[in-house]
């Protein structure tokens, strides 16, 4: 459902803003591409642009592709913004630059969420999730285009079911652009590991989307130009394993119907190991990755941090596992944890050998607001409130300048291209080998998909293979793949881990964050207002 269509007309610009460089923003592997700019089109404000009045003509722009202009914002009678904590200062530039056309400006998503404080300047803050604020807020819009004398605050105490949400408004957002393309089917996640905002923004008890709203979502994602591959963003994919058996055989079912045309992939928690039914049908609906938030192979430290559900299997055997299904893991690590020692690095980078896991994100520990740790770390007189210019809000147990070095040392050697492309071959051979062999389908031998592949080669081998520094490993790894056919593979590989590779060189010369959440920005900040 949209909200109704209202007899005053406003014209509404949403934007999103510009993330700082990081890990997961794959921005090293643009460029060869043809032609992305971004990484996943952001689901909140799209949910937004589609919920506005039918009547109400919207303009998207994603700044990670282009600026909003002067013309956008003359165009606009209001601004709507959404983002993550990392975007603050790109927010409160989005909302000065709104200001000076005199526009009112609404904020909304995680971060204001958790921390209205950080938006003083905004004349809307919309705290919570779709529902009776936002249905508010569109009134007031209504009413009065103009700013308002003082900040209102809007917070959703009615959130609007998600079965009822409208298709995000795709249709704005040039999706050929993006690395990935991006949908949601629940919210929330039932546990609450201490680090975490989710349980406490979104619930405990995950709220969800029909099948049927999801299998609409992909074939309007694919009427608008998706391609390659698409990911849950839902906190834990089996926040309810009920229902994330339930929508499967729709997705096996689509798949069938499309060609096969998309991989899939998500994030869950590593206790999914222990539902092979899940797992068989992920891998007959053609999930390749899992992101999980294994954060530490450290028993005691998952037990302090509250996430005992990553030992109900041995994690090496949960691993092994989910590659069984043909899926690949993709982990989340925390370094600076209160149980780290002096030897933590190295035993992490055990972990990476032994696991073969190619792409981790490894961060340094940040304490966001509205979780556990950040009401712990405050009683303890650890919280570094004045983060700038530190990698990390907490005050760790080791010295500071050793867990930054620790995370230096290992971002180097875990992303050496030898051992990066040495764990991808591992991958080739133990985890996609197990995928499904997708029947043959026109959609995925169409001419535009061989184009794009024949482009990708092309930038391959010509940035990495020839202009490269790492043509030695490059090449011993792109002639096996040639000798056997593996074309698929090592493209999507090499995307990626030329990505890893370019990040962690920058990161352990020290000209990147430690952490994906730090304030910390290295490129030219943006005055706030
Ligand atoms: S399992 Fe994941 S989403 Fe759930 S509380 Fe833990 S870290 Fe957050």
């Amino acid at each position: 459902m949209r909200a109704e269509s209202l007899e005053t007309v406003r014209r509404v610009l949403c934007v999103f803003p510009r993330y700082t460089s990081a890990f997961g923003t794959f921005e090293h592997a643009y460029p060869l591409t043809d032609g992305v700019q971004a990484f996943m089109p952001p689901q909140g404000l799209l949910l937004i642009a589609a919920y506005l009045p039918e009547n109400w003509p919207v303009r998207f722009i994603d700044e990670n592709i282009r600026p909003a202009t002067a013309e956008d914002f003359e165009w606009a009678e209001a601004v709507l913004v959404s983002g993550m904590h990392i975007q603050r200062q790109q927010m409160n530039d989005i909302c000065c630059r709104a200001h000076a056309h005199d526009l009112p400006v609404a904020i909304g998503g995680p971060s204001v969420s958790a921390c209205p404080d950080y938006y003083p300047s905004f004349d809307y803050i919309h705290i919570g999730e779709l529902g009776d604020a936002t249905d508010e807020l569109i009134a007031h819009l209504a009413r009065d285009p103009s700013r308002p004398k003082q900040q209102v605050v809007l917070e959703t105490v009615e959130r609007l079911e998600m079965t009822r949400f409208p298709i995000p408004a795709y249709e704005l957002a040039e999706l050929k652009r993006y690395f990935l393309g991006s949908i949601q089917y629940s919210s929330g996640c039932p546990y609450q590991c201490e680090f975490c905002d989710i349980p406490a923004l979104y619930g405990r008890n995950p709220r969800l989307k029909t099948p049927q709203q999801i299998t609409a979502e992909l074939d309007r994602l694919l009427a608008c130009g998706i391609r390659g591959s698409v990911y849950f963003v839902d906190d834990n994919f089996i926040g309810n394993r009920k229902a994330a058996l339930e929508l499967l055989p729709h997705l096996v079912e689509w798949q069938k119907r499309t060609g096969y045309v998309l991989r899939l992939s998500c994030e869950a928690t590593l206790n999914i190991a222990k539902r092979p039914e899940i797992l068989a049908g992920m891998r007959e609906a053609f999930f390749s990755t899992i992101f999980c938030g294994i954060e530490t192979p450290d028993p005691v430290a998952l037990k302090a941090m509250h996430k005992d559900h990553n030992m109900m299997v041995p994690i090496m055997e949960a691993i092994r596992t989910i590659n069984e299904h043909g899926m690949e893991v993709v982990s989340g690590i925390i370094l600076g944890l209160d149980t780290d020692k002096p030897e933590t690095g190295q035993h992490l980078l055990e972990f990476i050998e032994a696991s073969q896991i190619p792409l981790l994100t490894i961060n340094l520990l940040q304490a966001l607001p509205k979780t556990p740790l950040w009401d712990r770390l405050k009683r303890e007189n650890r919280l570094i409130e004045d983060d700038e210019g530190r990698e990390s809000n907490v005050d760790f147990h080791l010295p500071y300048d050793d867990v930054v070095k620790t995370w230096r040392a290992c971002m180097s050697s875990a992303y050496e291209p030898r051992k990066l492309l040495d764990r991808y071959e591992y991958q080739i051979r133990n985890t996609y080998s197990n995928q499904l062999k997708r029947p043959a389908s026109p959609q995925r031998a169409s001419w535009q998909n061989i184009r794009l592949g024949l482009i990708m080669l092309r930038n391959i081998f010509w940035k990495v293979g020839i202009r490269g520094d790492y043509k030695f490993q490059f090449w011993k790894f792109a002639l096996r793949r040639l000798a056997r056919g593996e074309i698929e593979f090592f493209i999507s590989s090499i995307v990626v881990a030329h990505h890893l590779i370019m990040f962690a060189r920058a990161a352990s010369g020290g000209r990147q964050n430690a952490s994906n959440y730090s304030m910390r920005l290295r490129e030219a900040s943006i005055p706030a207002e």
